[in-house]
């Protein structure tokens, strides 16, 4: 990064400061902090030079946990360090590990009084965490397995650390209605999906060690679609890898239903089983890491209160050979990153550094579903949410949406910005008109827009949690999520002026005396 043109600026801008008199030194120590010293550091030059090495093939398409991600978190490390900008993990940790796993069909050697039972025939494993193995000789079962208010079939039993068995359905009251709701209409409990992870839930809070549940309905739904999963080695989506072990589900037959409870149909009362069970869940699912990378600025009048700034680090990866360079997504917002960080800390070397502290968010898995800030938001926050006074995040910021072609092109939509904070929406739109002067446009900022984007990038785990947000997006065009995403279509001096609003807003946010309240949180 070219840094001696800022260096100029500043030395200039201080000089100018301490050759004031005494009797302006209010005004002058106003003028002192004007950011637009330190967003113009923010070039597009930069902007350009970061993100053709960012968004190159050589990054691989930056697929999660994959080897081009892990180039790019080195990179936003490299470039972090050479800031002199450090990690809120301490020492040289600028990784924020999030662990994954890349879910496989489980099988499980299953027996019966000696009887052994068969995969996708007679039993498939709905859940299971690592490799278990049971051996019991005995089993509690629970009719129906429900548990709610005012119909319960672990009342009167103790499933703690058991194997319970329970079977589909919902029994019905004299009225012919069900009887967890009164009414003729099929509950959470009665069938389906739904039905399956209710009574999972049900076991898993009586204690239990594990759930055998009949229901020839969802089994001859499910039990063909494993097979051919396991059969042809498939993987499922990636998904966070959760800190607590699983319970483990089977979901049986009749067939294998009745060598536990021969009159299992006919009977609902809950009672223990003597039975000798032995269950092997071979579990092929794979764990991957990948990381969030972090980096901050302390404040240095209330480092406590946090100011968010995100992006996504990760993008498609390779597909049919070919590299998804995802310059606009999320390299755009990436970069505009490491721009602002830069802004940041020229002012906090020029004695102006953030009231609050600002922390730049790279959050990866943000493809795979917001896994990475998911993450950030819902296992491992670095600073406490109830800290957290916005997220300003940034997906796609470098382009041109079709649509708006032939009207003003130096514009940005904003989603969210007024959700949770009028405070929020409004120095929003007061910095922009003080300092950048971009049109912001709300088309997408409606509830029952069907694309739904409110709900589509990272910054929804922090709205999530009463965080006000703003989403800062340029609209999608004909190359999103295609390989044809590179950073020679690009408009860098738009990209520049959208990297500035984020900054000012930031600093604002950052620099005011009162923190922004949430005055429309739920
Ligand atoms: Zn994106």
């Amino acid at each position: 990064m070219k840094k001696i043109l800022f260096t100029w600026l500043i030395s200039s801008f201080i000089l100018s400061c301490g050759t004031s008199s005494k009797s302006t030194n209010t005004v002058q120590k106003a003028e002192a902090i004007n950011p637009s010293v330190y967003a113009s550091t923010i070039t597009a030059e930069e902007l350009k030079e970061m993100l053709y090495k960012y968004a190159s093939d050589e990054f691989e398409g930056r697929e999660t946990g994959e080897k081009g991600q892990k180039m790019a978190v080195e990179y936003l490390k490299t470039q972090y360090q050479s800031m002199d900008i450090p990690t809120p993990l301490g020492d040289d940790d600028y990784f924020q590990e999030v662990p994954l796993e890349k879910q496989s069909v489980s099988t499980a050697t299953f027996s019966i009084d000696g009887q052994t039972f068969k995969n996708f025939e007679d039993h498939i494993v709905l859940r299971a965490s690592g490799n278990t193995q049971i051996s019991v000789d005995d089993i509690v079962y629970v009719g129906y397995g429900i548990d709610a208010d005012n119909y319960s079939d672990y009342k009167s039993i103790d499933v703690k650390d058991k194997i319970v068995l329970a079977k589909a359905g919902e029994p019905k009251d004299d009225n012919g209605n069900y009887v967890t709701s009164g009414e003729a209409g099929d509950t959470k409990w009665t069938n389906g999906r739904q039905s399956l992870s209710s009574k999972r839930d049900a076991a898993s809070a009586n204690g239990a060690k594990g759930l055998i549940l009949l229901d020839s309905n969802m089994f001859s739904r499910y039990a063909p679609y494993f097979q051919r999963q396991a059969e042809s080695g498939a993987t499922g989506r990636l998904s966070l890898k959760s800190s607590e072990p699983e319970m483990m589900m089977l979901l049986i037959n009749d067939n294998t239903a009745k060598s536990l409870h021969a009159s299992i149909l006919e009977d609902s009362t809950p009672k223990v089983l003597n039975s000798d069970l032995t269950i092997a869940i071979e579990n092929k699912s794979e764990t991957i890491t990948s990381e969030n990378v972090v980096a901050y600025i302390k404040g240095s009048e209330k480092p406590d209160e946090i100011i968010v700034i995100s992006a996504h680090l990760d993008h498609e990866g390779i597909k049919n050979g070919q590299v998804y360079n995802g310059a606009d997504d999320d390299g755009s917002g990436t970069i505009a990153i490491l721009e602002i960080a830069e802004a940041f800390k020229m002012a906090e070397k020029a004695g102006h550094g953030p009231k609050r502290s600002v922390l730049f968010l790279h959050v990866t898995g943000e493809e795979k579903g917001l896994l990475g800030s998911r993450h950030y938001t819902d296992n491992d926050p670095i600073f406490p949410l109830a800290n957290t006074v916005a997220d300003l995040n940034i997906d796609m910021i470098g382009r041109i949406d079709p649509n708006r072609k032939s009207g003003n092109r130096n514009y940005i939509y904003l989603i969210g910005s007024d959700k949770l904070s009028t405070e929020l929406h409004n120095i929003s739109e007061e910095v922009n008109s003080k300092y950048t002067n971009v049109e912001l446009d709300y088309t997408y900022n409606d509830e029952n827009d069907p694309n739904r984007f409110y709900y589509r990038s990272d910054h929804y785990n922090f709205a999530k949690n009463n965080i006000p947000v703003i989403f800062y997006f340029n609209g999608t065009h004909a190359d999103y999520h295609k390989p044809s995403d590179t950073p020679d279509k690009i408009e860098y001096d738009l990209l520049e002026n959208r990297t500035k609003l984020v900054f000012h807003t930031a600093w604002e946010l950052a620099n005011r005396a009162n923190r922004i309240i949430a005055d429309k949180a739920e």
